[in-house]
């Protein structure tokens, strides 16, 4: 039977079009919701991000004020901007795009950024504090997979997944929910052993490493959950996911497309924490 294919296109629509709806409800209590955007330096591929970030704020009415610095920014004048959206009361959230340019310390960056309006979840409190189960920020990307993960009634409680990748960003937050959510998790990285074996006995494989089709097909196990976070360009320049598509999907019960999938929901997502951190901060 051919796989159920998990529109994260269309899911991202309703939940903002639901968000939409929250910020029209926070307008009529005075509250606007604000989200300042840091980009630093000419990564084409960043300069997109932001663009569609910026899109989704105002196509439900977030304001964004945008901040963008050449490359040559030093790292004082970064720590000084963030201090002033720190204590800047019209601005709910922070996102600073990674990656910043050569020379700066992303770690000391991020770390700066009040956890309070950490909106994408990047804060070492904000991890930790999804560690031990009392979350605030969730970063986006593992935050929209559990959505997916739930849209496509995919049942975790005692469900074997695997994660691919152990980045803060993705990989460990992902594998945080997923335990949260009652499954069995496994986190495969570079130097697992057996990373097909590893994926032939999850239910829930969610790939997140940046290398093109990786996983193989025949490594799906029949009736699994496939989320591909992974995202890269072919040689055609088109986009493809971390996930061998055609070969995964005639195994699995549901699969994301790439792109069309993760992507959409990583906003989504953005948007979700901004508004969240709004609503707390206005009590
Ligand atoms: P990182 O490069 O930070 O992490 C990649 C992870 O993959 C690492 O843990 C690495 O292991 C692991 N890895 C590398 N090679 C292998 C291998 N051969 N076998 C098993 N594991 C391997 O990437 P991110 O987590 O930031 O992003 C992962 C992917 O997701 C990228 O394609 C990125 O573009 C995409 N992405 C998509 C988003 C979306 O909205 N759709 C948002 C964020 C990311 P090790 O730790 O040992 O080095």
């Amino acid at each position: 039977m051919a796989a159920e294919i998990i529109d994260g296109k269309a899911i991202a629509a309703r939940v903002r079009a639901r968000l939409a709806g929250d910020v029209t409800t926070l307008g009529a209590r005075g509250i606007r919701p604000g989200l300042a955007v840091v980009l630093a330096g000419d990564n084409p591929a960043s300069q997109v991000y932001v663009r569609n970030k910026t899109a989704a704020c105002a196509e439900i009415g977030v304001r964004t004020f945008d901040h963008r610095l050449p490359s040559t920014v030093s790292q004082g004048a970064l720590m000084e901007l963030i201090d002033r959206l720190n204590r800047d009361p019209e601005v709910d959230g922070i996102l600073v795009q990674l990656p910043l340019p050569d020379g700066i310390d992303a770690r000391q960056v991020l770390l700066a950024i009040d956890p309070a309006k950490d909106v994408d979840g990047f804060h070492p409190e904000n991890l930790g504090r999804l560690l031990m189960g009392q979350p605030r920020f969730v970063a986006c990307t593992p935050l929209g997979v559990m959505r997916l993960l739930a849209e496509s009634g995919t049942p975790l409680a005692g469900a074997d997944a695997v994660v691919i990748g152990r980045s803060n960003i993705v990989g460990k937050p992902m594998a945080a929910l997923l335990i949260t959510a009652d499954a069995t998790v496994t986190v495969c990285h570079s130097r697992s052993r057996d990373l097909p074996e590893c994926v032939r006995r999850a239910d829930v494989v969610v790939a997140a490493v940046g290398r093109a089709q990786m996983v193989k097909g025949d490594w799906i196990k029949p009736g699994a959950t496939v989320i591909d976070v992974g995202m890269n360009r072919g040689a055609d320049g088109k986009l493809v996911g971390d996930v061998d598509y055609a070969a995964a999907a005639a195994r699995a019960r549901a699969i994301t497309p790439v792109p069309g999938g993760v992507g959409p929901m990583t906003i989504a997502m953005l948007l979700s924490n901004t508004l969240a951190s709004a609503a707390s901060r206005a009590g």
